[in-house]
């Protein structure tokens, strides 16, 4: 959460909505103390993964012309480039050589994913645009973000690394980034239907090559839950203020010193 004084406005990207959801205090500190967000070896993955995924879209015309053995190469120069930044945390993905794991995900997002995309679209794609709604302090509440890609027909796109399949149906109801994503395509006029498509291209961090396409659908009821919560949050955090702690979920798995950037000063340090 951004605010900009001379605009009037408070940005809200849907990673710190994502945060604020899994625990208030995780999302308050990675405002008041962005110094803490060091990455994983995960992150660290996913980052090179993306950029190879990047690289490909903006240098082939279509999945068939893509140079494999040249993406594998350009994706693994990227993972060993994020591997060596300073201070990132390690996990028993680290036990393992991370090589194998690279090429099959670059094997997975090659041929079960690159296959799926409408090409001639844009990477990175950065986006801003308003909620409609005020915050209590009166400024005008908007979000903002980049997208990984919006394919040839307007469907939105984002590369995951995960350790494990995704859940189709949890994603439909209620993850929030598809939200975020395919509000931008409606309201910018990227989509005049009444029913917006995102589909997450999925790569899993093994050895052996698993692709995954999960597709979502979002319409103007969707816009509305998530702009009403990104309306409470907000409000909620601009009575709290970012000085003092707001609650502390620890009941997810993601409470841990390996997946919480501030367990050292928080629930670690008790
Ligand atoms: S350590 Fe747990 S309770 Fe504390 S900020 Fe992180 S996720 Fe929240």
């Amino acid at each position: 959460m951004r605010l900009d004084p001379q605009e009037q406005r408070i940005y809200v990207r849907q990673s710190w909505l994502g945060d604020y959801l899994i625990c208030p205090e995780r999302s308050r500190l990675g405002v008041a103390m962005p110094q803490f967000r060091t990455g994983s070896d995960a992150t660290a993955i996913g980052t090179g993964l993306h950029s190879a995924i990047e690289w490909a879209l903006n240098s082939f015309d279509n999945a068939g012309a893509i140079a494999y053995e040249e993406m594998k190469e350009y994706a693994q120069n990227e993972v060993k480039k994020e591997l060596s930044q300073p201070n990132l945390k390690l996990t028993k993905i680290s036990d393992k050589p991370i090589e194998p794991t690279v090429d099959a995900m670059v094997h997975s997002w090659v041929t079960e994913i690159a296959t799926e995309i409408e090409w001639g679209g844009t990477t990175e794609l950065g986006f801003r645009y308003p909620s409609g709604l005020l915050a209590s302090n009166g400024y005008e509440i908007w979000y903002e973000g980049t997208m990984d890609y919006m394919d040839g027909n307007g469907t939105l796109w984002d590369w995951k690394t995960a350790g494990r399949k995704y859940y189709a149906n949890e994603k439909q109801n209620k993850a929030y980034q598809p939200t975020v994503y395919c509000q931008f395509a409606k309201r910018n006029g990227h989509s005049t239907s009444d029913t917006q498509t995102f589909k997450f291209g999925v790569m899993l961090r093994q050895e052996k090559p698993v692709g995954q396409i999960v597709e979502i659908t979002r319409t103007e009821s969707d816009y509305r839950w998530l702009n009403r919560q990104t309306q409470v949050i907000v409000n909620n955090a601009l009575q709290s203020g970012i000085t003092s702690a707001w609650p502390m979920n620890d009941q997810g798995t993601l409470c841990s010193a390996t997946w919480c950037n501030y367990w050292s000063i928080c629930k670690g340090a008790c």
